[in-house]
Order: structure tokens, then C-alpha cells, then sequence
């Protein structure tokens, strides 16, 4: 079937109220952005509560689905075949040949579902359910009409041209990228936090993320691969503007100074300040993290509390609740799985205590922070002031 164009359906958009086009538009703008790559030269344009992508060169149906499958905000996609009004005996033809050609056995049940947005068309939009239905059964006798739950459900829209659709391929879901704010999503080579980013840009949100690094004990490879996983989340998320910071001198300085069962916490203490500051420069409004509840000693209710403390952000923590395999299904799911089990080293792991604390005394955090007094602050202005930018599509 040589389809022309897709009709693309979008489901919680539609109830924004006054703030729909706000939608709509972003939406439009992130389906463009998909079909550049595709052949098939689309003009997506929107028209009354639908968006059209039409091809003006023949297409791939199936590497334009594909490529629309990673928008948000889609709910559906239906493949097209439009026709001119040229009577409803050519019409009957049309929607003939155009399940000749969509269905190649005919042994299904279907309904006729027609619209009229032209109304001066000659007939009602009953009469053509009733006519189009009996040419349906005359030309193909297999088939059965079922109006309740059809197999086919054949949609006529009867508009300056002729619309003919009949599936509806399932898109991801969501909001469109860009109506919902910006948050800064802490990305380490992991499974968990690419699947967060993922799941908050889902909504909406516009995603950057930061990297923490800790070179001569993490290779280049390891930073590699993080910009690959930023890569793959940004074929959902567009562009994403990754922040990749220098933690050794940190991290060391933490080492000399603190007791190492609370090493852990007091790191990813200064990695949430460090992330909210480059957050705050960036115009984010929230942070990401992968936690999930009890995983690791460092994602224990008290552990995530000591963390959360030096935030100000609110923290968005999207897998907080899943199973280690409920997240791997995701990232399985979304293309990550794969580059986040490449065995690289992560700063995180290498100055690991053998008993790291798992409930942290806040005060003990705090009295231990204090040691950090003399150049903590500078070294922090570094990292931050230092970080290298890569934009990741
Ligand atoms: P992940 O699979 O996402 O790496 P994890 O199970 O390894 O998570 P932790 O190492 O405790 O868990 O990290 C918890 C969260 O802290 C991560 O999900 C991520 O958001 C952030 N994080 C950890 N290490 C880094 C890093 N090197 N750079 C940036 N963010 C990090
Ligand atoms: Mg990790």
C-alpha cells in the first residue's frame, strides 16, 4: 500500500483547554524534528484538533512509525490514503481498493465510521455508513459488519479531500518535549538513570544532564559511555546539553579528610549541591536521580534523606519505587540496556568503604562536612566553573 500520509493522534494533549496550541505546537515542532532524517520529504501541519505529516516523496512506512514511535505526546499513528471527491461512486471504488490492498485475507469483521467536516456533501454521514458498508459486503462477501467490536474500523472523513484510514499503530505516550520545564538529570554509566531521564522528559520536561568524572580512576571510555547514553536518551528527549565535571580532587579531598563508611553520602552530597548549581545556571527547575529505594547502601530511606538535605530543588526521582527488573525492562525497552552494562569504572565505586554507613546520622554528616571547611568551597567553584559542555543528539 502506497500510504501518502499519517494522521497523528495525541491523547492527553487534547485537554489543556486554552493552552492546547501551546501543545500542539510543541508537538508539531518534535514530529518535524523526527521526520527530518526520514525520506519522504513530510509537511506536518496541524488542522482542526489533528496533525498531519504528508509525504511529498515516496516513504518507508515502516522507518516513519519508527522514528514517531520516540515522540512524545503521540498516542497513535495512523497510515492515510487520501483521495479527491470525485463522486460517491468513486468513492465506493477507492474504499475497495483500499482494503483490497490493506487487508489481503478479507475474512474480518468491520464498521464504517464516516465524518463529515464538509457538510455540504450530498449525503449524511449514516447514509454513507450504510452505503459504503453494503459495497464492502457485495465486493468482499467474507466479511462481516460488526458495529460493537469490529476488527476494521474504516474511517471516512469526508473533507476538501477524501481521508481513508483504518489503523492505529500505538505511539509512546506522554507530553510533547518542551511544554513542561527543564530539570538537570544526574547521568552516571548506570541503568537506572538513563531511565529516569527518560521517564521525566515522557512528561514533557526538557532534559540536560551532568556527568560526573573522576579522571585517572575513570578512563575516557567510561565518559564515552555516558555521552553514548545521553545519545540514546536524546532520541527521545532531543538534544541533550551534557555537563561533564571533574570530581577527582573532590572526591580525593573527601577521602583525606572524612571517615570512610560515610564517604558515599558526603560524594553524593556534593554531587546533588554541584548538579544544583550548574541546574540553577541552566535555568533547570528540578533535579533527576536513578534511586531507588534500599538498591544500595547509599539509596536507603535515611541515606536519601541525608542526600535530599542539601538540595533546595525539588528531586525528581522517577524509579524511586520499581524493582531492579522493572527498571532493566525499561531500559531494555528504550534502547539503553545494552551500552549501560558495558563494565567501565564508575566514580562512585572506586573509593567505596567495605561497610559504608547505611543509616547516616545527619549531625555526624554535618560535623564531618566541617573538616572539608578550609578549601571545600573553592574546589566546588572549580568543578563547576570548569565543566566541559557536550551536546549529545
Ligand atoms: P545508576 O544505575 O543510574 O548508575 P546506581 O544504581 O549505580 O544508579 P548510585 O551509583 O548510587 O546508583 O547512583 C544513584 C544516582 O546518582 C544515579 O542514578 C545517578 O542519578 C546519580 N549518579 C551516580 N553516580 C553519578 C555520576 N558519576 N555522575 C552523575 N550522576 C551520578
Ligand atoms: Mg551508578
Amino acid at each position: 500500500m502506497n500510504y501518502q500520509s499519517l494522521l497523528i493522534k495525541y491523547a492527553e494533549i487534547g485537554i489543556k483547554g486554552k493552552n492546547r496550541y501551546l501543545f500542539e505546537d510543541a508537538l508539531v515542532k518534535q514530529i518535524r524534528f523526527a521526520l527530518k532524517p526520514i525520506e519522504g520529504s513530510f509537511v506536518v501541519s496541524k488542522e482542526s484538533g489533528r496533525i498531519y505529516a504528508n509525504a511529498e516523496a515516496p516513504f518507508e512506512l515502516d522507518d516513519a512509525v519508527e522514528a514517531l514511535g520516540r515522540v512524545f505526546g503521540i498516542s497513535g499513528i495512523c497510515p492515510m490514503v487520501q483521495v479527491d471527491d470525485l463522486g460517491f461512486e468513486a468513492l465506493k471504488d477507492e474504499v475497495i481498493r483500499y482494503l483490497e490492498q490493506v487487508y489481503p485475507k478479507k475474512d474480518f469483521t468491520f464498521k464504517v465510521n464516516a465524518r463529515r467536516a464538509n457538510k455540504n456533501y450530498p449525503m449524511t454521514s449514516e447514509e454513507i455508513n450504510c452505503a459504503l458498508g453494503e459495497a464492502v459486503l457485495n465486493a468482499f462477501p467474507e466479511t462481516k459488519v460488526d458495529v460493537h467490536h469490529p476488527q476494521v474500523m474504516l474511517h471516512v472523513e469526508i473533507r476538501s479531500r477524501i481521508n481513508l484510514y483504518s489503523q492505529v499503530i500505538p505511539g509512546p505516550g506522554g507530553m510533547p518535549v518542551g511544554t513542561n520545564g527543564r530539570a538537570m538529570l544526574l547521568l552516571s554509566g548506570g541503568i537506572d538513570s538513563p531511565v529516569a531521564g527518560y521517564m521525566i522528559a515522557k512528561r514533557g520536561v526538557v532534559i540536560e544532564a551532568v556527568y560526573f568524572h573522576a579522571p585517572p580512576y575513570t578512563s575516557d571510555r567510561a565518559k564515552e559511555k555516558v555521552v553514548d547514553l545521553a545519545r540514546l536518551v536524546a532520541r527521545y528527549a532531543g538534544p541533550i546539553k551534557l555537563h561533564i565535571v571533574n570530581f577527582t580532587d573532590i572526591q580525593l579531598y573527601i577521602y583525606d579528610q572524612c571517615p570512610h563508611e560515610e564517604l558515599t553520602i558526603i560524594m553524593r552530597r556534593y554531587m546533588m549541591r554541584i548538579a544544583e548549581q550548574i541546574a540553577q545556571k541552566e535555568k533547570c527547575q528540578a533535579l533527576i536521580t536513578g534511586e531507588s529505594i534500599g538498591q544500595v547502601a547509599s539509596q536507603t530511606v535515611q541515606s536519601l534523606a541525608a542526600t535530599n538535605e542539601v538540595c533546595t530543588m525539588p528531586v525528581f526521582r522517577p524509579v524511586i519505587g520499581f524493582d531492579k527488573q522493572e527498571i532493566v525492562d525499561i531500559s531494555e525497552k528504550i534502547g539503553t540496556f545494552e551500552t549501560s552494562i558495558q563494565p567501565f569504572e564508575d566514580c562512585c565505586t572506586i573509593f567505596v568503604a567495605k561497610h559504608p554507613v547505611t543509616k547516616p546520622n545527619i549531625h555526624m554528616i554535618h560535623r564531618s562536612e566541617e573538616k572539608l571547611a578550609e578549601r571545600i568551597e573553592e574546589m566546588v567553584r572549580t568543578a563547576v566553573e570548569g565543566s566541559e559542555v557536550v551536546v549529545c543528539q
